[in-house]
């Protein structure tokens, strides 16, 4: 296998994707030379197989808003890979989505499924819908109508969504509810991420977050370092800032930093435990402004419009909002201001420029498949508590989350250690990642 004649390929027959084709640039990157090792993989076409979704459905979804105007949208699974389990991946709900964003969100879930060890297989889906400024009644509708079309290609045994960016678990349960009722069945594993008390799984709002820190303390133990005292940089303040500065707290760190679209809030003293509560109400507010927390908490946190958490100081900087936040630049200016580990839990939260600035620095970097493999990690324990119709306890699936966290890490070290004995997470968490499917794909033969 030859990258560039691969990607020369791809290029030809997306044009424009970008998003998506950097995505799969990355990876064959990571894995080209064990590939290379593999004459079963290339007699196969495992790379060729493995680019192309099984299938993407696209749909349209239109309802009604609160002034009584007739609305439309596009709809979209895109349906990746089934080699390790059925279709798991979350539901992106933003007015920027588009197919080449879901095939690369969809993409990089294979490798992080992997990674979790558990039977899933890699899928996404969303919409172009816009959460921002929009009335309960009119997110319940929207994901009625949204779940109108995907319902039949849902269920635990096939394709499993769950949460993303502008879903929770609001609209999880709006849209639980309609598949309900459409497939005339309750059959919970059909969507992770419900309530606690009607098959959601406890810790698991909270599980990106306590997975990407549990992961980042083994990260900075490597270093024969402590979380202790630590600034942590978080960006967005959503449901994955949340449990991450949940657990940051816990493990003795400072957050510093918040972000959203409109600005940062920088946290000085770092974040108390009634700022991260009411990280929850900004949330449900659907304003999407992180300004609020500086409105609400004026000694504590103070708000810069327009900048980014990467310009405040601190030791580990943590993307957590959105992919590409953080480029090359911000990455510089992360650098001169001594940050000492940067870890994404947004799904390539980083332009290859800003890894590139990082890498060359020798700040260990880790990717987001790897940091937040948490999130869909639990999703797997919560599918395995409907099946077997058990709850387990908060303190049982905590264990369970970090010790899979902790076995992604040790995965990302064998796989990624360098000659010179530093550790390459982004190669690392790729090829661990990519064997596990491969070998699959081999064994289930040519489909
Ligand atoms: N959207 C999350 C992710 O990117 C969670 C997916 C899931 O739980 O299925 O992994």
């Amino acid at each position: 296998m030859k990258v560039k004649e691969v990607m020369a390929n791809l290029e030809a027959k997306h044009p424009g994707e970008s998003e998506y084709l950097e995505a799969v640039e990355e990876v064959l990157n990571s894995i080209e030379e064990v590939y290379n090792q593999h004459p079963e993989f290339e007699k196969a076409k495992i790379v060729e197989r493995l680019v192309e979704p099984d299938r993407i459905f696209t749909f349209r979804v239109t309802w009604i808003d609160d002034k009584g105007q007739v609305q439309n949208n596009i709809g979209y699974r895109v349906q990746y890979n089934a080699a390790l389990g059925a279709y798991k991946g979350g539901l992106r709900f933003h007015p920027k989505v588009n197919v080449s964003m879901l095939k690369f969100l969809g993409f990089e879930q294979i490798f992080k499924n992997s990674l979790t060890n558990l039977p899933l297989g890699g899928g996404k889906g969303g919409a172009d819908f816009d959460p921002t400024g929009k009335s309960d009644a009119e997110i319940m509708r929207f994901c009625q109508a949204f779940m109108y079309e995907m319902w039949r290609n849902i269920g635990p045994d096939q394709d499993s969504p769950a949460g993303d960016v502008g879903v929770g678990g609001r609209e999880i349960g709006y849209m639980y509810g309609a598949y309900k009722k459409l497939a005339r069945e309750h059959s919970t594993g059909a969507l992770t991420g419900k309530s606690y008390g009607w098959g959601g799984s406890l810790i698991r709002p909270e599980a990106t977050g306590f997975g990407a820190m549990y992961y980042v303390e083994r990260m900075v133990k490597e270093q024969n370092d402590t979380m202790k005292g630590k600034k942590v940089a978080l960006s967005g303040f959503g449901n994955v800032a949340w449990g991450a500065a949940i657990k940051a707290v816990e493990l003795g760190a400072k957050v510093v930093a918040i972000s959203g679209p409109d600005g940062v809030c920088e946290i000085k003293n770092g974040i108390t435990k009634e700022m991260i509560d009411y990280m929850l109400d900004m949330r449900a507010s659907n304003h999407n402004k992180v300004q609020e927390m500086a409105d609400k908490f004026p000694t504590k946190a103070t708000f810069t419009a327009g900048k980014k958490s990467w310009s405040v100081k601190c030791d580990i900087a943590c993307p957590s909002a959105f992919q590409n936040e953080m480029d090359e630049n911000d990455a510089k200016e992360l650098i001169k201001n001594g940050v000492k580990y940067v870890a994404e839990i947004s799904n390539m939260g980083c332009q290859p420029g800003a890894i590139a600035a990082i890498q060359k620095a020798k700040i260990p970097f880790a990717p987001g498949k790897a940091v937040n493999a948490g999130g869909v990690a639990t999703s797997g324990l919560e599918i395995c508590q409907n099946a077997g119709h058990i709850n387990w306890t908060a303190e049982e699936v905590d264990a369970k989350l970090h010790k899979i966290m902790n076995d992604i890490y040790d995965m990302c070290v064998e796989y990624g250690k360098q000659k010179d004995g530093t550790i390459n997470y982004v190669n690392g968490a790729n090829i661990a990642g990519f064997m596990r499917v491969a070998k699959a794909m081999l064994a289930q033969g040519i489909i």
